[in-house]
């Protein structure tokens, strides 16, 4: 990609109540345009990274048999008012209504949506276990929407729904997407902290958050120091909660053991057993022909809350820096003097060399020394290719990378030979 071509406007200016480091900085890299408040328009390079954690997403999603759908994003109320959750959601659904008059809502989650189409197709204990998932937009009319995609009102979620025959079943399932969730943050160069969210008693719900480790985080975590060196097999016993759920009286674990870190909120597990089930009919035949309410469960990733979740834990005073498997780009080649032709013209050998094998943001732009290496800290891209004329004098360009500052001096043979042997 050539940035000349890319829409991709920087800034300096940041509006007053951009409080956060991942806000200031989307808005800085010209990631995002809001629209109206904690409502934005996503914009080229955000889109490259929302489409790398959805890719981590699905693989990981893939591998413990989901199936991947898009459900409506506009439902009728009648579904919900099977459920009975209608009334209940409150303010924050947004309802609408269509020429005829008709009740309609902007889905906020999908468990009724999951359990009706469910019930159209499954009718017999084989179908069962079975997961659907998506990654599609939600709305909710948050209250306060604030830290630009952190609490949004339209937002991008990975919302899956799991049926299950029995308890066992449902466990063992929410027990594979427990894992499945570690390993898709730890992908994304995440260190995912899985705090308790219920009580978690046997038969009863379970509940599980998956929480980033930022000073910037709205919810405060108490939990075991073993965290941090646990297995994934010991952390989803491991104790973790929120300050709502921490009491020093009950305890499990002695102060001088605990950690209490701000964290942020990028996942959430759910067992619920037969709550949609059995108010929408939805059941099937088991194998002596009884009737059978599956066990459920609901997982959702706030997708687009990631990006600045990722942010927050990833960047210094210079910009973002992105962990490279979420990058939007895996290098940048900055052409320091787009007017001196030895200097174009190594540039552009390296840009069409490199992006055979890497996606690669070609730096072009007619613009100052200072403003492309500012612009090219600011956006993160792992690691810089710069070509300028002192140092093409010398033979070599500059490999440097994003996160430890080191400069390499290369050849442009030798570094075409690292990409692309
Ligand atoms: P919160 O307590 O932050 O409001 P929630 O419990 O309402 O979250 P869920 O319904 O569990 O959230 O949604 C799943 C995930 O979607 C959350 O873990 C979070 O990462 C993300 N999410 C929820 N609300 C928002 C929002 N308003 N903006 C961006 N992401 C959100
Ligand atoms: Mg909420």
């Amino acid at each position: 990609m050539l940035f000349s071509k890319f829409f991709t406007y920087t800034s300096k200016d940041i509006p007053a109540d951009a409080k956060i480091a991942s806000h200031r900085l989307m808005l800085r890299a010209g990631m995002i345009s809001q629209t109206a408040s904690g409502i934005y328009c996503w914009l080229p390079l955000a889109v490259r990274v929302l489409e790398k954690i959805t890719k981590i997403i699905c693989e990981e999603q893939d591998k413990i048999g989901a199936n991947r759908v898009y459900f409506s994003t506009i439902q009728p109320a009648d579904l919900w008012i099977e459920s009975g959750r209608y009334d209940d959601y409150g303010k924050e659904m947004l309802r609408i209504k269509d020429r005829k008059d008709g009740d309609f809502l902007y889905s906020p989650t999908n468990e009724e949506q999951a359990t009706d189409v469910f019930r159209k197709y499954v009718k017999g204990y084989r179908g069962l276990p079975t997961m659907l998932y998506q990654i599609h937009w939600k709305f909710r009319d948050e209250i306060r929407p604030r830290f630009g995609v952190m609490r949004g009102r339209e937002f991008l979620m990975k919302d899956g729904y799991s049926f299950d025959l029995d308890f066992e079943g449902a466990k063992a399932t929410y027990e594979k997407v427990f894992k499945a969730y570690i390993k898709t943050f730890r992908r994304m160069g995440l260190t995912p902290i899985p705090v308790q969210a219920d009580s978690g008693a046997i038969g009863g719900n379970m509940s599980h958050e998956f929480q980033i480790l930022a000073e910037t985080g709205e919810s405060t975590l108490y939990y075991d120091k073993k965290l941090h060196t646990a297995s994934d097999e010991e952390l989803m016993h491991i104790f973790a909660v929120t300050d709502e759920k921490y009491d020093p009286k009950t305890s499990p674990i002695p102060e001088k053991e605990l950690m209490v870190s701000k964290g942020i909120e990028v996942g959430h597990i759910f067992y619920f057993g037969t709550k949609y089930s059995q108010p929408m009919n939805a059941f099937v035949l088991n194998n002596k022909g009884e009737k059978i309410y599956p066990e459920m469960g609901s997982y959702g990733i706030g997708v687009s809350r990631l990006i600045a979740a990722i942010i927050e834990s990833s960047h210094d005073d210079r910009g973002i820096i992105w962990p490279e498997p979420v990058a939007p780009f895996d290098v940048t080649i900055l052409n320091l003097h787009t007017n001196d032709s030895k200097c174009t013209q190594i540039a552009s050998e390296l840009y069409e060399k490199i992006s055979s094998v890497k996606e690669v943001l070609y730096d072009d732009r007619d613009m100052t020394v200072g403003k492309k290496l500012a612009d090219a800290d600011l956006i993160g891209i792992p690691w810089q290719i710069i070509v300028g004329q002192k140092k093409l004098e010398a033979g070599v360009v500059e490999l440097k990378n994003r996160k430890t500052g080191k400069i390499e001096e290369l050849s442009p043979e030798e570094l075409i030979r690292r990409y692309c042997a």
